[in-house]
């Protein structure tokens, strides 16, 4: 008798306690900046509004592409002006695991994490993000494309459903 009242009591108490699961994906967890998919930051400083050019934070060392524990980043180097860039950036999204790692060892401040992570595509080569889908924009809506416009409509549904979850 006493364990039937112990077994209902533990189902009460459960019943009774808040869930910890969200329903994804009309909810959402925000994810923490430094361990999002990693964008290449650009250097503010160095945007022109004109022409919409500018230079990367990233001077193409390879640290990044060294310590990623998947070696799923490419990187090469060229000069621009007498500064170093990188000249190809690629991230095979697919071998990605989100650690952060390479935004962590970054001494150049390069990369930031994105809010991002829905990226699943049927095309494997579809996944490899080139450093233009690489670079982070967000900041910058004088250098906005459609795909920042979308992104901004994502991460004002993602900040409404975090919000909800508080
Ligand atoms: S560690 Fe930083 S500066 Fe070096 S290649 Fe990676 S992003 Fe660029
Ligand atoms: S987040 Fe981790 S797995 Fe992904 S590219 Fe950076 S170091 Fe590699």
């Amino acid at each position: 008798m006493i364990g039937l009242f112990k077994g209902l009591a533990l189902t009460l108490r459960t019943y009774l306690t808040p869930a910890v699961t969200v329903q994804y994906p009309e909810e959402r967890l925000p994810i923490p900046e430094r361990q999002g998919f990693p964008n290449l930051k650009i250097d503010p400083e160095s945007i022109d509004t004109q022409t919409r050019e500018f230079r990367y934070n990233c001077n193409a060392c390879g640290l990044c592409a060294k310590n990623c524990p998947n070696q799923v980043i490419t990187v090469t180097r060229k000069d621009i002006d007498g500064r170093k860039q990188p000249d190809v950036y690629e991230i095979d999204v697919g071998g990605c695991m989100f650690c952060g790692i390479c935004i962590e060892v970054c001494p150049f401040d390069g990369l930031v994490g994105s809010p991002l992570y829905e990226m699943a595509h049927p095309d494997n080569k579809a996944l490899i993000y080139d450093k233009d889908m690489l670079t982070y924009r967000l900041e910058y809506p004088v250098l906005w494309g459609e795909k920042e416009r979308k992104w901004q409509r994502k991460i004002k549904e993602l900040r409404y459903y975090s919000k909800r979850l508080k």
